[in-house]
């Protein structure tokens, strides 16, 4: 038997139908990969007072008495006798927990005042008594007799206790498992003797055996710990032979020219640049010069300056003959790119125009909204290598457009960028590739990025120019009117001295869905709660009142995209006061002249989600403020993580409080186009240290072995995990 032997072969055929129905478990390894959700030391009794109506479980108590009582009426029965209800009171020895059954009064024999058994089922609630209806049970006797097929795990010191349901409980499951150990031949250890030895490891029968079927506390952490290496040592593997065959792909080297756009433009920038901007220009400059892809990743805090770096970038590979495009989440900000990169090259980006200077290239806009004839004359422009810098959305994408010689890609704000696309852009050149520069829109946790950007080389601009003033970010509670009167006479003060004000709202009308929020809220709603403010009746609130006489325009998602580029450029010109918006404000919006910020319904964006929005503010030479306001209560969670983000202004903190509170799969979907992971005991949050050990032994195996072909096992497993779903992501970044 091995791990690919399905289950009917080991088990026979109705438990192996349940185990597929219920979990989808269909192979010796599937059944195997079903880890325990904890254990229970025999003898140990559960805490009954945790119990959760609801909720399906298993738990190890002790009867304290066993009654039958009859109910209703002698007619009620066919033979004439009165039906019997069995009320079992079973204890942990403080908590009770009452079981029902009705009409087995046999129970009563075999449910005898102190007998210690494991009993499953969902808790209930009668009379204000949790109790278990009609549970399944076995009886932990020191015989193990009542245990039946059961008996050789349930006279265990330690028992697995399985994620279970109401037709299959945990001591079915580990009795599969059991069969499915014993049948089990030798396994091919995926992981080699070397790599077990350095990290001090447990072989995998010996892991296997330690989680289903632990003697002591310490098999099944050690078996767990193993496990976990080997989910992380698999996807580094993926990824570290995707790195890999990048290498081997040919790119066109971009070579700098002194004295070309690149040293011009550094010539007349307005400021200087930040020594982060300066250490990560030098790591893509010296990639683009490399004569295969880079393929690099830059992690930069809100505000850091990432334009700038992609402008120099995209500036080499013009200078050296070639063309880049830059990508952008939205219109908005494809259209903000595009002013601010022809504002900063000035005469340098109008080549082919009228005082354009020598050697000057064009930057053309490419959306989906744009007049035929405009975007007719800007893919002309860019098929004849006239325009050296595209500007777009997806639009670059979807479109076969075509580029006379594409030698770089800049994908910003990645949060918001499928993979598939990213992929769709790699594709583009023909027998060479592009160069590629993928940046995040928010700082993500370094083993985040690992695991799921692990193919890139990653560069970090973690500091915001000198001189720049934090924002100030405050929590403004419903329960402080005040501070809220406060905060709208501060926009009012702001503006009288000429700077600007976003106010975000979490959804266009009262009736809409959020807009831009996350798919998943980080918990359950509460029930019964307002719909959240609306752009369209706030801004006229705010007009009406507290900002009666500024110049508010409103701006969201359903406005067209003229009208969207009409309001930004006359709030970024400074004839709009305050733009009352969705999060299409949320990233890389950049108008320095705008310092103030009130978010209503604060406790609704996810905390990263918050952290760019108030990176809106303070980005010129005044101080910034954010005003999060908020309706839930003092000591809440919801509170707190508010309080969180107000306490600190470091990006990378920020998203290490807004993963820990996610589920692993909202993780990885959230920086991903919403993929799942089916990790099971690798947590990106808690292994850090997991994920460095295996990157680096991943690099090294593949490194001396790309094609695994020492280690059939270890590429066995690779193969598996490329050919699921879960790699879709790895591999196509
Ligand atoms: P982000 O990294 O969030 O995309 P941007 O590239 O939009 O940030 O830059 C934020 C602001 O900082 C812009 O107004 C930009 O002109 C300015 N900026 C960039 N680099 C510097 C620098 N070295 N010194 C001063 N201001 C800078
Ligand atoms: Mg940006």
């Amino acid at each position: 038997m091995t791990p690919e032997t399905r289950l009917p072969f080991v088990l026979g055929g109705p438990s192996a139908k349940r185990l597929a129905d219920a979990f989808d478990i269909r192979t010796v390894g599937d059944l195997l990969g079903h880890y325990p959700r904890r254990y229970v030391e025999r003898g140990t009794a559960s805490d009954l007072d945790a119990l959760v109506v609801d909720e399906q479980v298993t738990v190890q108590a002790r009867v304290r008495s066993a009654q039958n009582r009859t109910y209703g009426s002698r007619g009620s029965s066919r033979r004439g006798r009165q039906p019997v209800r069995t009320e079992v009171v079973v204890t942990d020895g403080s908590g009770e927990l009452l079981l029902t059954f009705f009409k087995q009064p046999w129970q009563v024999d075999k449910l005898k005042p102190g007998s210690l058994g494991l009993f499953a089922g969902k808790v209930g609630s009668f009379r204000g008594r949790r109790q278990l209806l009609h549970p399944e049970y076995v009886l932990l006797d020191a015989t193990g007799a009542d245990g039946g097929e059961y008996a050789a795990q349930l006279v265990r010191p330690i028992i697995s206790v399985y994620p279970a349901t109401a037709r299959l409980a945990s001591w079915r499951i580990a009795a599969c498992c059991a069969a499915a150990l014993d049948a089990l031949g030798d396994v091919d250890d995926p992981v080699p003797d070397q790599l077990l030895a350095r990290r001090d490891l447990v072989g995998l029968r010996a892991a296997l055996e330690g989680v289903h079927r632990p003697e002591e506390n310490v098999d099944h952490r050690r078996g767990r710990d193993r496990l976990r290496y080997d989910e992380a040592l698999v996807t580094q593997v993926v990824l570290a032979r995707r790195r890999h065959r990048l290498d081997g792909l040919r790119a066109v080297a971009r070579e700098p020219v002194a004295g070309g756009l690149l040293d011009r433009f550094e010539q007349r920038l307005p400021f200087s640049l930040t020594a982060g901007q300066r250490r990560v220009g030098a790591e893509i400059a010296g990639d683009l010069v490399r004569e295969h892809p880079m393929h690099r990743l830059l992690q930069g805090e809100v505000g850091s300056g990432k334009t700038v770096v992609a402008l120099r970038a995209m500036l080499q590979v013009v200078d050296a003959g070639a063309q880049a495009a830059l990508l952008a989440p939205t219109e908005v900000l494809a259209a903000q790119h595009h002013r601010t990169l022809t504002g900063l090259l000035g005469d340098l980006a109008l080549g082919g125009m009228l005082g354009g200077a020598d050697g000057a290239t064009g930057v053309r806009l490419l959306t989906g909204s744009m007049s035929t004839s405009a975007r007719r004359q800007a893919l002309l422009d860019l098929a004849s290598g006239v325009a050296g810098i595209a500007v777009g959305t997806h639009a670059l994408l979807e479109e076969r457009v075509g580029f006379a010689e594409l030698g770089l890609v800049v994908v910003d704000e990645q949060h918001r960028f499928g993979v598939e696309q990213r992929a769709a852009l790699a594709e583009r050149g023909s027998d060479a590739r592009p160069h590629v520069l993928v940046m995040t829109a928010t700082p993500i946790p370094r083993t985040v990025a690992m695991t799921v950007f692990g193919d890139l080389d990653t560069s970090v601009l973690a500091e915001v120019p000198t001189g720049r003033l934090p924002v100030q970010t405050t929590v403004v509670p419903a329960e402080r009117p005040g501070w809220l009167e406060r905060g709208w006479q501060r926009v009012r003060e702001e503006v009288a001295s000429g700077r600007q004000a976003y106010v975000v709202c979490p959804r266009i009308g009262v009736d809409d869905e959020p807009e831009g929020m996350p798919e998943e809220p980080v918990e359950a709603d509460p029930p019964a709660r307002s719909p959240g403010h609306g752009v369209l009746a706030t801004a006229a609130e705010l007009t009406a009142g507290p900002l009666a006489g500024l110049r508010v325009e409103v701006l969201h998602g359903r406005l067209a995209p003229d009208v969207k580029d009409d309001v930004m450029d006359r709030f970024a010109a400074g004839s709009v006061d305050v733009v009352v918006a969705t999060t299409v404000v949320e990233v890389g919006v950049d108008v320095p002249n705008a310092t103030v910020m009130v978010v209503f319904d604060a406790d609704r964006f996810g905390l990263s989600q918050l952290h760019q929005l108030r990176g809106r503010v303070g980005r010129g030479a005044e101080a910034g403020l954010c005003l999060l306001l908020t309706d839930a209560p003092d000591g809440t969670p919801a509170r707190r993580r508010l309080d969180d983000v107000a306490a600190t202004t470091d990006g990378f903190e920020v998203s290490r409080l807004d993963v820990a509170l996610r589920r692993e799969g909202d993780v990885l979907g959230a920086v991903q186009s919403g993929r799942r992971s089916s990790l099971r005991l690798l947590s990106v949050v808690e292994h850090e240290e997991v994920i460095t050990q295996a990157r680096a032994d991943a690099t090294e195996l593949v490194s001396g072995d790309p094609d695994l072909v020492r280690q059939p096992a270890l590429a066995a497993a690779v193969a598996a995990l490329e050919d699921t779903t879960r790699a879709d992501f790895i591999d196509k970044t």
